[in-house]
Formats: structure tokens, C-alpha cells, sequence
């Protein structure tokens, strides 16, 4: 048995979306850290479970499966964990192959305008970056950063792809309910990622709430101890799962290693009696 107080890692990300790492280095990774369970939480894919699981079999990591999706409630932008979804569950990989499509769009009319900011980087240099994975900004910026045209990873969303860049392009999103919904039906737990102070929103906090979100991620990188702490009080005022994780995705773009940021064994089976309770 596990002891309900080793450290996991429940936020991942690998090259399916805009991690560095395959799923099998990040379980090894996790294994070298001490982690008794991790979770790979690619944006918009699920693409990345079956190679965890078949690599934490073989190096003793618990895998907790997850998506992270984008939602846009009350003009705020939020990102919604989905954990210990079936990755065989055809409405969610349905709905994950449309997103992934409109990614593809949206990264062609990036580009494009990165061109007409008079930067020559291709779409076919995006691409190539993402391999297979779910392209997304990230793949712009180290494109920009190949090209020269920048030099660090955080200066391509300041001048270029950032909110206020000129090649901004917004991406296409799910509804709230609907990614809630996704994720009940393939039998998971929605958890609001890294509210950071949003949390003290109370009417937003009671729309996801409403909708059937579960859990709020307490422990990140961007929550310094007093935001963790107001966090972990509203999960206690609203009986929620605190999740946390390192939210890893390569070394440049990383603000905690994996490993850094924890919680206990004993919430990866709050997260499983949740999902097989509902
Ligand atoms: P996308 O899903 O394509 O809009 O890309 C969003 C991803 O870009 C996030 O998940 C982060 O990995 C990364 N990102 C967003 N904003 C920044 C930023 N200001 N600096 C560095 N990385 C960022
Ligand atoms: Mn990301
Ligand atoms: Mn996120
Ligand atoms: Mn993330």
C-alpha cells in the first residue's frame, strides 16, 4: 500500500501538448524525484495517457490520468483539470480532436501575423515543433526564439503572442458546463487549476462550483503561501479536494522542477473516491 502521505506531482505536461518531455521520461523523471504518483495534464489531450500508465507500471509511478482544458467564464480566463478521466471515452476524445483542429487554425493565423510583424518564421517550422502535439503558442515562442528573433521564451508573449501582442489570436474554447459534462462522462473529477486570488471571486467560484467542479489546486508555482492558504480555506468551506503540482513543462519555461511543488498520496485517492462516486 501506498503511504498516504508520499509526494505526487498532479500537473504534467509532455510533448502531446507544450511539455518538452515524453510521458515515459516524465515518469522517470518522477520516479528519480521520489514521487510516488504523477499526473499528465496536457492542454487539450488525453494523447499522452496510455504511454504513462504502460511507464508507471514499469517504474512503480502511480498515474493519475488528466486533461487540462481553457475556458473563458464571467471575461476571465480559466483552466479546468479533468482528472482520472478513461482515455478510451469517445465524447471526450471527439470533443479533444475538434479542439486540436482549431489549434491548427488558430497557429496558422499566428504565424501569419508574426509574418506581417515582419518576422520570417514559417508555419511548418511551428509545426514541426509540436510534433503531434497540441500546437499552441509555447511552439510559436520557440520558433521566435530559433529564429532570433527574441531571446528569451517570456519575451514572445510580451512583444508578440501575449494578450496584448499584435499577433494575439484568441483560442477557441469549450463552455464551462460543456468541459464539466465531458469530464463527468468519462468518469472524472473537474478541478479549477491554478485559481490563484480568482478564488476570493465568490460569484465565480459558485458558477464552478454549480457546475460540478470538485476540487481547486492549491499547491503551484504561481501561489505564493498566503494565496495557497486561502485556497485550502476554501476548500474546506466547500468540502473540495485540494489538488497541487508543479505544472512542469520544460526547463526554460519552468518556475518549479518536477517534484517541487506536492501533495500527498491521500489526495490522489480523494480524487479516485470522488470519480467513482458520482
Ligand atoms: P495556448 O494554449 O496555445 O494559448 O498557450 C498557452 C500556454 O502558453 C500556457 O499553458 C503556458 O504554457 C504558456 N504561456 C502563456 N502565457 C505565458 C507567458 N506570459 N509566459 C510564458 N508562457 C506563457
Ligand atoms: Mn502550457
Ligand atoms: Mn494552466
Ligand atoms: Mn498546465
Amino acid at each position: 500500500m501506498t503511504d498516504p502521505a508520499a509526494p505526487c506531482d498532479l500537473h504534467l505536461h509532455s510533448f502531446h501538448s507544450d511539455g518538452i518531455l515524453s510521458p515515459a521520461e516524465l515518469v522517470r523523471r518522477a520516479r528519480g524525484a521520489g514521487l510516488a504518483a504523477i499526473a499528465i495534464a496536457d492542454h487539450d489531450t488525453i494523447a499522452g495517457q496510455a504511454e504513462a500508465i504502460e511507464a508507471g507500471g514499469r517504474e512503480g509511478v502511480d498515474i493519475v490520468t488528466a486533461v487540462e482544458f481553457s475556458l473563458i467564464e464571467a471575461e476571465r480566463d480559466i483552466h479546468l483539470l479533468g482528472y482520472c478521466v478513461d482515455p478510451a471515452d469517445g465524447p471526450l476524445s471527439t470533443a479533444l480532436a475538434e479542439l486540436a483542429a482549431a489549434r491548427i487554425e488558430r497557429a496558422r493565423v499566428i504565424v501569419e501575423k508574426i509574418r506581417e510583424a515582419g518576422v520570417d518564421i514559417s508555419f511548418d517550422d511551428v509545426r514541426a515543433l509540436a510534433g503531434r502535439g497540441s500546437i499552441g503558442r509555447p511552439h510559436v515562442a520557440r520558433a521566435l526564439l530559433r529564429a532570433g528573433a527574441i531571446s528569451s521564451f517570456y519575451e514572445a508573449f510580451a512583444r508578440y503572442i501575449g494578450p496584448d501582442g499584435p499577433a494575439y489570436v484568441p483560442k477557441r474554447v469549450l463552455a464551462l458546463e460543456t468541459v464539466v459534462e465531458l469530464v463527468h462522462g468519462a468518469g472524472g473529477v473537474a478541478v479549477w487549476a491554478h485559481p490563484g486570488r480568482m478564488v476570493n471571486d465568490e460569484p465565480l467560484l459558485g458558477r464552478l462550483l454549480a457546475a460540478g467542479v470538485r476540487g481547486l489546486e492549491a499547491t503551484h508555482p504561481n501561489h505564493n503561501n498566503t494565496t495557497v492558504a486561502l485556497i485550502v480555506a476554501a476548500t474546506e468551506r466547500f468540502g473540495l479536494v485540494a489538488t497541487g503540482g508543479s505544472d512542469f513543462h520544460f526547463d526554460e519555461a519552468m518556475k518549479a522542477d518536477i517534484g517541487e511543488s506536492t501533495v500527498p498520496y491521500r489526495i490522489v485517492e480523494e480524487l479516485r473516491r470522488l470519480a467513482g462516486g458520482r
